[in-house]
């Protein structure tokens, strides 16, 4: 097996789902002979090589702020819209992610979780292992323990393809983790297609249990965001350039709001209204 990767991983072919076959530069299918590169430990098993998307002005904005991380993520999470609340990634990943367990991040970005995790995106983001569509993944049916995906879903053209991977890939008791916004504004990265209500996640993954949910951001952070969006909208004069200049301004107008969800995230109708939502899952 590969010296990169987890002996355990049971690799499968994207295209036509045969076992792969790992030498030391490449990942070459039984099935179809289709072969899928490594090249510095990084697996690329992407059907059509489509490169970086381009990345729109507000992601510009930011990338620009985060060249002084710690500077950038202080005032993110003072000034951030979102009062996060509830189970995080991070707390998820430290609990459920042991080293005994093969637990993949689809749709992980650049941000790594926890160490062991294999983190999986179709962008070659540092910190990448696996490139592969998210619908796509080069593993086998039943083989994955533990699966995070952290505001992905809403990103995903057929958001069902997804669910139905995820659940493909996963072994039977195994957990999921996963995170989505409910009243939360369009967002590009690169598109955003979908919104769903906790019945709709119930109906999307009916082949698991829902262990534990709640409010990952609640309703006062997303008066907080639509605070934003209302002001920008309204003083950029069809300006999309100043609207995501605006947007970044007044952060620093409405932050206070969102400190209320502090007190209402635990209440059971928070849901009805929050900004994301979360979902511990297990395969039944
Ligand atoms: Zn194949």
């Amino acid at each position: 097996m590969h010296q990169d990767f987890n002996p355990h991983i049971r690799w499968q072919c994207p295209r036509c789902g045969a076992a792969v076959h790992a030498a030391s530069e490449s990942f070459t299918c039984i099935g179809c002979g289709t072969i899928y590169p490594v090249k510095h430990g990084v697996a690329d098993f992407r059907l059509n090589g489509k490169d970086e998307v381009t990345e729109s002005f507000d992601i510009r904005i930011r990338n620009f702020f985060k060249r002084w991380p710690r500077a950038y993520y202080f005032i993110a999470t003072i000034f951030g819209p979102l009062m996060f609340t509830g189970i995080s990634p991070k707390k998820f990943a430290t609990r459920y992610c042991t080293p005994d367990l093969l637990s993949v991040n689809i749709g992980s970005g650049p941000r790594p979780l926890v160490a062991g995790i294999l983190n999986l995106d179709i962008v070659p983001y540092k910190g990448v292992s696996v490139i592969a569509d998210t619908v796509r993944t080069p593993f086998a049916t039943n083989s994955v323990d533990v699966v995070v995906c952290n505001e992905v879903i809403e990103h995903v053209e057929r958001p069902e393809e997804l669910a139905r991977e995820i659940a493909r890939i996963v072994t039977p008791g195994g957990s999921v983790y996963l995170t989505m916004p409910f009243l939360y504004p369009f967002h590009a990265s690169p598109s955003d297609f979908s919104r769903w209500t906790e019945p709709g996640v119930a109906l999307l993954f009916s082949d698991f249990t829902v262990r534990e949910k709640g409010v990952r951001a609640g309703p006062f952070s997303a008066l907080t965001v639509l605070c934003c969006y209302l002001f920008a909208t309204v003083f950029s004069f069809n300006s999309k350039q100043l609207f995501w200049i605006l947007m970044n301004v007044s952060l620093f107008i409405f932050f206070p709001i969102k400190i209320f969800d502090l007190i209402v995230f635990r209440f059971s109708t928070a849901p009805y209204a929050a900004a994301l939502t979360y979902y511990v899952l297990q395969k039944k």
